[in-house]
Parts: C-alpha cells; sequence; structure tokens
C-alpha cells in the first residue's frame, strides 16, 4: 500500500494534570514526518470541521462567505427579480444544505447572520423598503406569496432529516446516539415528521402574522382568503410572473401595502403630509387606487378597459345579441330601461331565452365583498322585472378588485362562459387577459396620482 503522507494529518490531545489539551504530535511514516494540525486549527473529517472546542468557526464563516459570494453573484446578474430568487431557491440553498446538516450551529445563529443577509438581497431584488414585511413573500403562490423559503428554515429541515436517520437507522448503535442527544437544542427539531412540515408550520406562522400582528400590511392577504375565487389563484400568479419587473414589483408592493402612498411616507419620515393633494383626506393605497373622488374618471378607465376586452370576447357568442353601455354597442337601455344601467346584457334569444346581466366592479380588495352585496340590492328589482320577458334570467356580479382578483361571487361569470360552450383554455385566457388589464391600470393609476390625467385611450394587452 502506498500512504501519501502529504494527504495525511495528525491531531493530538492529551492529557495535562487536570485538564485536557491539544498538542502537536510527532509521527513518521517512511522516515516522512505526517503534517500537524495546529493548536486552535481543525481538521476536515468526510465534510465536518473538528477543532480541539469544537467551536464550528470554520463552518461559520464558510456559510458566511458562500452565502455573500453566491447572492453577489445572483444580484450582478441583469435579471427578472422572480429568476434571482429562483436562483437563491434552487442553487443557493441546496449549496447550503451540507453545512446545515453536519456542523452544529443554532438555528439562532442561522436567522441573525444568513437570513439577515438573504433578506437584504430579496428586499433589494423586491424594491421592499425595509419597513415592509416579507411574510407576504414567504407565501405559497396560491396564497399570492412567491414562495420564498429563509436559510433558517432550510436549516430546520436538514436537521430535521438528520434527526430522523438517526432514529430510523437499521444500527442500534446510531439509534443510541439518537436518543442521547435528544436533548434541549435537539428537541426542536424532534418534533417534526418531515420537511414538508416544518415548512408548512413556518408559513402558517407567516400567516398567523399578517391575521394578529400586522393588520395593515396583511389587509390584502386578510380580505383575498376570505372572498376570493381560490380557484382563480394560480392563473393570477401566472400573470403576476409574466409582468414586466416594474409591474411586478408594484404587485408584491401592493400586496404588502408598501407602496409610497403619502400616508406611507409620513410614516417612515419621508413626507411632511399624509394627506391626497386633491381632496385632504388621507393618502392610503385605497384612496390612491379606488377611492378619491377626484379620480374617478381614471377608475372608470380601468373599469371600461376591463370591460371593452369582455364585450370584444363576447361578440363571438354566436345566436345571441349583445348589449354594452359603451359607445360602438346596442345600448343595455333598449332593454332594461333608462332607470337601470347594467354594463353588458347578453340574450340567447327574445321571449323564450335567457337574459344574461353582466355587472362588473373594480374595486379595492377590502371592498370586494361589499361591492358584491351593493350590486345585488341595485339590481334586485330589475332581475324581477326582466324575468317576465324572460324565460330565465341570470345575473352575473362580476366583482374583482383593482389587483385583478376574483370574487367568490365571479363564479356565475365562469357558469355563463361555460353555458356559451367556451373551453376550459378559453376561458383561461378572458380570465388571465381581464386579470392583466387590471393590475396595469392600476399601477397607471397609482404612478399618475397627485398628477394631471391625460385621458388615455382604453388600455388593451
Ligand atoms: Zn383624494
Amino acid at each position: 500500500m502506498i500512504i501519501r503522507v502529504d494527504k495525511c494529518s495528525t491531531f493530538g490531545i492529551k492529557n495535562a494534570l487536570t485538564k485536557s489539551i491539544q498538542y502537536l504530535p510527532k509521527l513518521l511514516i517512511n522516515k516522512q514526518l505526517i503534517p500537524k494540525i495546529n493548536i486552535g486549527e481543525a481538521f476536515q473529517y468526510l465534510g465536518r470541521y473538528f477543532s480541539f472546542n469544537m467551536s464550528d468557526e470554520h463552518h461559520k464563516s464558510e456559510l458566511i462567505s458562500l452565502v455573500e459570494e453566491l447572492m453577489a453573484d445572483i444580484d450582478s446578474k441583469p435579471l427578472h427579480p422572480k429568476n434571482k430568487i429562483l436562483l437563491y431557491s434552487r442553487y443557493l440553498l441546496s449549496k447550503l444544505s451540507w453545512h446545515f446538516t453536519v456542523s452544529s450551529v443554532s438555528k439562532t445563529w442561522v436567522t441573525e447572520n444568513i437570513d439577515s443577509k438573504v433578506n437584504s438581497y430579496i428586499r433589494k431584488w423586491l424594491d421592499i423598503p425595509i419597513s415592509g414585511t416579507l411574510s407576504t413573500v414567504f407565501l405559497t403562490r396560491n396564497k399570492f406569496g412567491l414562495s420564498i423559503c429563509p436559510p433558517s428554515v432550510k436549516f430546520i429541515q436538514c436537521q430535521t432529516v438528520l434527526r430522523k436517520t438517526l432514529k430510523t437507522s437499521p444500527n442500534e448503535a446510531i439509534n443510541d446516539l439518537w436518543k442521547a442527544t435528544s436533548n434541549s437544542k435537539n428537541i426542536q427539531y424532534d418534533v417534526y415528521n418531515s420537511t414538508k412540515q416544518v415548512l408548512k408550520d413556518f408559513r402558517s406562522g407567516q400567516e398567523d402574522k399578517l391575521h394578529t400582528q400586522l393588520t395593515c400590511q396583511g389587509s390584502f392577504f386578510t380580505n383575498i382568503t376570505k372572498f376570493s375565487l381560490s380557484q382563480l389563484t394560480k392563473i393570477w400568479s401566472a400573470c403576476q410572473s409574466n409582468l414586466p419587473k416594474n409591474i411586478f414589483n408594484f404587485t408584491v408592493r401592493y400586496i404588502n401595502n408598501s407602496l409610497p402612498t403619502r400616508q406611507n411616507l409620513a410614516r417612515w419620515g419621508l413626507s411632511p403630509t399624509s394627506d391626497c393633494s386633491r381632496c385632504l383626506a388621507p393618502e392610503t393605497l385605497l384612496h390612491v387606487v379606488a377611492g378619491c373622488q377626484s379620480y374617478l374618471e381614471r377608475f372608470t378607465w380601468r373599469h371600461d378597459s376591463v370591460l371593452n376586452f369582455l364585450a370584444t370576447s363576447l361578440q363571438t357568442v354566436s345566436g345571441s345579441h349583445l348589449y354594452v353601455d359603451f359607445p360602438g354597442y346596442k345600448s343595455p337601455s333598449i332593454i332594461t330601461g333608462d332607470t337601470y344601467r347594467p354594463d353588458l346584457l347578453l340574450s340567447t334569444s327574445t321571449s323564450t331565452g335567457t337574459l344574461y346581466i353582466v355587472e362588473l366592479t373594480v374595486g379595492f380588495e377590502s371592498n370586494l365583498q361589499k361591492n358584491v352585496e351593493r350590486k345585488k340590492s341595485k339590481y334586485k328589482e330589475l332581475i324581477r322585472e326582466q324575468n317576465e320577458h324572460f324565460n330565465s334570467v341570470k345575473f352575473v356580479n362580476l366583482s374583482i378588485s383593482s389587483l385583478g382578483v376574483f370574487s367568490k361571487e365571479c363564479s356565475t361569470f365562469i357558469e355563463m362562459l361555460n353555458d356559451f360552450d367556451f373551453q376550459k383554455q378559453h376561458q383561461n385566457y378572458c380570465i388571465r387577459r381581464m386579470t392583466t388589464i387590471a393590475i396595469r391600470t392600476t399601477y397607471y393609476i397609482f404612478c399618475c396620482r397627485n398628477k394631471e390625467w391625460m385621458n388615455p385611450e382604453l388600455l388593451s394587452v
């Protein structure tokens, strides 16, 4: 056997009176001295560093430089923020998992040293100011988050896998090792059955925080989980990820209410006033994108942009008559008279057919349900009247939010599309377009706050 002396090392510990100390052993092979591990330094065995005081300093410094180097590298690339996040999730986190498994650093250390570095880059990529919470982006996509997992959660996952491997090993000695180490520090990892459960626990913790502590930043989340049509969340998320960087980041900051409205700027000490320049009410996000009475024509422009797309899509329904409250179309008042002016009517045939009354509302997330109720009672009488002229009358209460989220009541809209034999793919296409128009128009309205409105053309995407 050939022994490569330069590939070997010696590490010595000996008894000195009452305690053990590290010393430098002199061992020779073939008259060659085996290199020594100096006092205080560590040697690596199967990827784990061992030093006299078992301090994990080597793992810590490697972790820190790995994170610093890779995050700076990802940061320097001219990529969309969603792709930077993807690189972080798929590449960087997996690079950390070895250290997270073999070393015995603490969760607190990971949170304080690694999470904080990663979070500052995530804030930078998404333009989230320090006062904006990251809880919303930690949620999954079907909760309007970006499915980001911080390093400390990855760390708990690695420890959970390690602990479980020890516990379920076929080797009894290994099981004994697990038992012997089921002490205070490891108890927190022994409670989990799987890595999935670690992530689930973390995310439900973030949800709790948004519901109970960060009520202002969690308002979007709270309203949306209660009142939105959950089957369409996937489509919303796909629309979001197709947006260009600036509008993508706008949606993220809209969701955690960290956009620079005057109320937020005043809160952050960056504006002398929190009032709207037009009406002196507090300039909140709701006020800018759906509330201010002097911005009404802007909100109408958004409403009409969505309605315009809807009318165009419904033109193709064969054997039906379309009435839209819009130039270029037959007016709904031909059927309903002048008392009620619903946005859109579709009748399949006279007297024996069905009349669809479509009323579109684009409002702030916190009003999603209120708008449904308001429109329901507003059109109650009209529905009753029309029931005398049509075999059946269906009211399509299309209440969507300014960020393009469909309310529960929009299931009536899907039913209508089904009645007209719209294929699933075509339905999703319509919803995607309506969502995107709502997001883009709201973005434009936000950018024009406290500025003149130049009456732009209706937006079509
Ligand atoms: Zn105002």
